[in-house]
């Protein structure tokens, strides 16, 4: 009873974490705690990284052991697993529409498994401007390596898409 309120507390915490690449994005929001092991006051996030490589997750692990110190517990560790690989379905469906307002494409739900391959063929991907499909592809990369680069061919906006990995 008292680890399933203290799990809650903590994942209810964490929405405050966000993506360094996407800020209005949380860690929840993103899907990638996994689990959260609650052990009197030693807590242990169990974190699954959405790209390997991104230099982001190491900002992540640490904005999570601060925030959780901050709140009292004492000893924090964040535990990366790389299996399961993070797939965008993880995504909660807040996050989708807050990345949507923030003037990211979504990652298409259809495309679980993807490789750079696949991405550099046009696919449909809708404008978060003016909800166009009549979109293209600018630059494989973006603002960030986690996002490729878009342009609207009806409202002319460019934007960044949020890559599936
Ligand atoms: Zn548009």
């Amino acid at each position: 009873m008292y680890m399933e309120t203290g799990k809650k507390q903590i994942l209810s915490l964490l929405e405050q974490v966000p993506d360094p690449e996407v800020p209005v994005l949380s860690v929840i929001d993103l899907g990638i705690v996994r689990d959260v092991i609650l052990n009197n006051n030693e807590v242990e996030v169990i974190i699954t990284p959405t790209y390997s490589g991104c230099p982001a997750m190491d900002v992540i692990s640490m904005e999570i052991k601060m925030l959780l110190l901050e709140h009292g517990y004492k000893k924090v560790t964040v535990t990366s697993i790389l299996s399961p690989a993070w797939t965008t379905d993880w995504m909660t469906d807040a996050g989708k529409e807050k990345l949507k307002a923030y003037g990211i494409a979504p990652p298409n739900p259809t495309r679980a498994v993807c490789d750079i391959g696949l991405f550099a063929e046009e696919e449909a991907v809708q404008c978060p401007h003016c909800g166009s499909y009549h979109t293209r592809l600018v630059s494989q990369f973006g603002s960030t390596a986690c996002k490729a680069l878009y342009q609207c061919n009806d409202c002319s906006e460019p934007f960044d898409y949020f890559k599936c990995h």
